[in-house]
């Protein structure tokens, strides 16, 4: 019996706000947004339950691991590599707040260490593909170069994309990566192998669903169309991030609910695909 006990906490979500913005290159403000999704979430507004029936409001059925406190005069990025595998040490599954997107590459670094082989999926408006960016290898529009440069990906699929231009495509071909550009997609998802990280760059919706994110790209994704996404996911899903939620900029907070919104599906697939994994080991 123990051994189910230890079985059932295995494999949970568990929610990590990265408060950094300092890589962003148009406008700051993503630092801010981790303890507004948070109370968005458990705001009385709405409830835990996510669509397919996970109460996630139950004892501890989410992790909360706080947010990073960085400590000056070091490596922000190792902290949050750090940070990551602490939890995967753990046996959970991360979900990191960002935070601007610069955070996924050294997120990713964490999770690609303990699962080798990993399909990412990236919604977002923009590729975030270059090789640098206003003098910068680690801004936010350069994450998921890192990423393939080290090989940290099997595959990178990006769906919402919408700003592609010369630089970028010329990545895209180098390193082999799936997109669907948004003028493309209708709707359905390639096969995934597990296992699957899930990166929601909030300005992959259109802007009129979450007007609160720095680069604001008309003709966007909805969220239903996101979480129909993220349901229809058989795979293993190992961790996530949710980025770029920029606080300043949604007066009425409904970036934050659409964040929260996002948040509760993507734990409830963890679950789910815990789960199913758990009955396959039996
Ligand atoms: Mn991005
Ligand atoms: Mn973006």
């Amino acid at each position: 019996m123990a051994g189910i006990d230890r079985d059932e906490r295995k494999w949970k979500p568990a929610m990590v706000g990265f408060p950094f913005d300092e890589n962003s290159s148009y406008l700051q403000g993503a630092a801010a947004a981790p303890p507004l999704i948070r109370s968005a979430l458990f705001s009385e507004a709405s409830n835990l339950w996510s669509e397919n029936g996970t109460d996630l409001g139950g004892d501890s059925v989410i992790v909360e691991a706080g947010d990073l406190v960085a400590l000056p005069g070091k490596d922000l990025f190792a902290q949050i590599e750090a940070s990551i595998l602490r939890l995967l040490d753990r046996e959970l599954r991360p979900i990191a707040l960002g935070g601007d997107h610069a955070i996924t590459y050294p997120v990713i670094r964490a999770v690609a260490k303990r699962y080798p082989a990993l399909t990412i999926l990236d919604f977002d408006a923009h590729p975030d593909l270059y090789d640098e960016f206003q003098g910068s290898r680690i801004s936010h529009a350069c994450p998921f170069a890192r990423v393939m440069e080290e090989r940290l990906a099997r595959r990178l699929v990006q769906v919402g994309i919408r700003t592609m231009n010369g630089d970028q495509r010329r990545q895209v071909e180098r390193f082999g990566i799936e997109v669907i550009e948004m003028k493309d997609w209708h709707g359905a998802l390639p096969g995934l192998e597990s296992p699957v990280y899930v990166s929601i760059d909030l300005d992959a919706l259109d802007p009129a669903f979450a007007p609160g994110v720095a680069h604001r790209e008309p003709g966007g994704l909805s969220v239903r169309e996101v979480l129909n996404a993220i349901q229809g996911l058989r795979a293993q899903v190992v961790g996530a991030d949710i980025v770029e939620f920029n606080p300043s900029l949604d007066p009425l907070g409904i970036t934050a609910v659409v964040g929260a919104k996002i948040l509760k599906e993507i734990a409830a697939k963890m679950l789910e695909t815990a789960s199913a994994a758990r009955q396959g080991d039996a």
